[in-house]
């Protein structure tokens, strides 16, 4: 049935070529396999609170689109058109947030409702010489709101007390047939805002869909425009992209669309160096299971596998020049987080992270005296060594290492002290397999068991 009312409803769009439609096609929801039940308790109440007020609320974006594919959603955003101060009028528990475009962030314990007001089309808005959108902090009609939207499946609006869905770019037919589509020009919505290209090839992946030729035809040419995004908030889009659950899908999206090369030195090492090949995909493997199980995620942990091979490079380097070990690894980690902090600027509280679990691995050869038992009290201790164990899964250690470790925190204490009568006393665990520790330890403090050489690189 539903079938055939889109297809009588298509019929009546057709011919139609305006971005902004004056009439949506309305849906029950119901009708379409989604219920109220379904929302989050915080998402029911923000927009039952709303409509008390007066006001207009819809679930929009990811939101609804996951339900309508039987996924369960990250998160729920609200559209309305009561303004960001109405709103924030309206819950006790809510904040104003952003300088771009405001929104309101309703708190219900740890879960947020992002609450926005209705947008102007981008067309009244400053660009850039490019085309960018630099200020765009205009209130809109709904139908605008929907044509500024990046994606048919993106725009469609969800009324859970009315039980009523709006489409007003034919989301559901390609939900339904799984093609992401662009809304409008694609080229002109890609100057308007670069970022969207990165989006195509999260959400391509995420959701399995198929790239509408038009929607695809301009990437690879305006691929360059993502030079002028800022840094930070293509960090906060890598982020996504590698938190969507298909990550190793989304990074080789990435890479056939030609939006890696030159423009994200991280992607170029994830995808252009054959030795971090194997030890990211099994990074990304690890975490898109861990998605899969709605398991936390550790973004220092991600980016620290995500840049590891940059670091481990040049921790080889200065080993094989002499340095000693510890000073040549921490040399490495600076050179390696400056050369990425011109393009993605990664936020300090993860690169704090990042260094941490680097840090440690050197101290996870160390088995002698009291020093594994103060590195199983390190507040970093389970990411460095969940670190190590991917290391020694691609081979760059010794697996005895990693095995180790793993014996060493289920032990108890007696089991623990013949761990350490029993452990290699010269550290053996950066060591490409084969090497002799002899010539590891050659450097000017190479008798100095508190830490090995890196493997050199096979
Ligand atoms: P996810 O479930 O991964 O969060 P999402 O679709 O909710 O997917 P968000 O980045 O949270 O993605 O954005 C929410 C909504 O805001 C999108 O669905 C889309 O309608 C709109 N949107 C976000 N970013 C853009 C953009 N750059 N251009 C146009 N519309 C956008
Ligand atoms: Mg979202």
């Amino acid at each position: 049935m539903i079938r055939r009312l889109i297809g009588k409803l298509l019929k009546r769009h057709a011919g139609e070529t305006s971005v902004v439609r004056r009439h949506a096609t309305r849906y029950r929801g119901s009708d379409l396999g989604i219920h109220r039940a379904e929302l989050s308790a915080a998402a029911q109440r923000t927009c039952e609170t709303l409509k008390k007020g007066g006001f207009h609320a819809w679930i929009v974006g990811g939101g609804v689109r996951d339900l309508l594919l039987g996924l369960r959603p990250k998160d729920f955003d609200v559209a309305t058109d009561a303004t960001p101060q109405q709103v924030n009028k309206l819950f006790r528990r809510s904040r104003l947030i952003g300088r771009r475009f405001q929104i309101v962030h309703v708190m219900y314990g740890r879960e947020v409702i992002e609450v926005s007001t209705y947008r102007a089309l981008a067309t009244n808005s400053q660009t850039d010489e490019q085309g960018r959108v630099l200020h765009d902090n205009e209130w809109g009609t709904q139908e605008e709101d929907a044509a500024r939207r990046d994606f048919t499946i993106n725009a469609l609006y969800y009324d859970p007390i009315a039980d009523a869905l709006l489409d007003y770019h034919d989301g559901v037919r390609d939900l339904k047939a799984r093609v992401l589509r662009m809304i409008g020009d694609p080229a002109a919505r890609y100057r308007e805002d670069p970022v969207r290209m990165l989006r195509v090839a999260r959400f391509a992946a995420k959701l399995g869909c198929t790239i509408e030729p038009r929607t695809r035809s301009p990437i690879a040419e305006l691929a360059p425009l993502l030079r002028g995004v800022p840094a930070s908030r293509l960090f906060d889009e890598m982020v996504k992209l590698l938190l969507c659950g298909r990550a190793l899908d989304a990074l080789h999206e990435l890479r056939s669309e030609g939006l890696h090369h030159g423009l994200l030195p991280l992607l170029d090492v994830i995808l252009e160096q054959p030795a971090g090949e194997r030890f990211i995909t099994a990074a990304l493997a690890a975490t898109d299971a861990r998605v899969a199980d709605g398991r936390p995620i550790s973004p220092g942990f991600l980016f620290a596998t995500l840049l590891w091979q940059q670091v481990l490079v040049r921790w080889q380097e200065r080993v094989a020049a002499g340095e000693h070990s510890i000073p040549a690894l921490m040399t490495a980690i600076d050179a390696a987080l400056d050369e990425q902090a011109d393009q993605l600027a990664i936020q300090k509280r993860i690169v704090s992270d990042m260094r941490e679990i680097w840090a440690l691995q050197p101290r996870l050869e160390r088995r002698v005296g009291q020093a594994p038992y103060r590195l199983l009290e390190h507040q970093r201790f389970r990411a460095a060594y969940d670190f190590l164990l991917l290391r020694s899964e691609v081979g760059e250690i010794d697996p005895e290492l990693g095995q180790w470790w793993t014996d060493f925190i289920a032990a108890d204490s007696a089991g623990r002290s013949d761990l350490m009568a029993a452990a290699p006393k010269a550290s053996s665990g950066a060591r490409a397999k084969g090497r002799s520790s002899r010539r590891r330890r050659r450097g000017p403090r190479g008798g100095d068991a508190s830490g090995s050489a890196p493997a050199a690189s096979s």
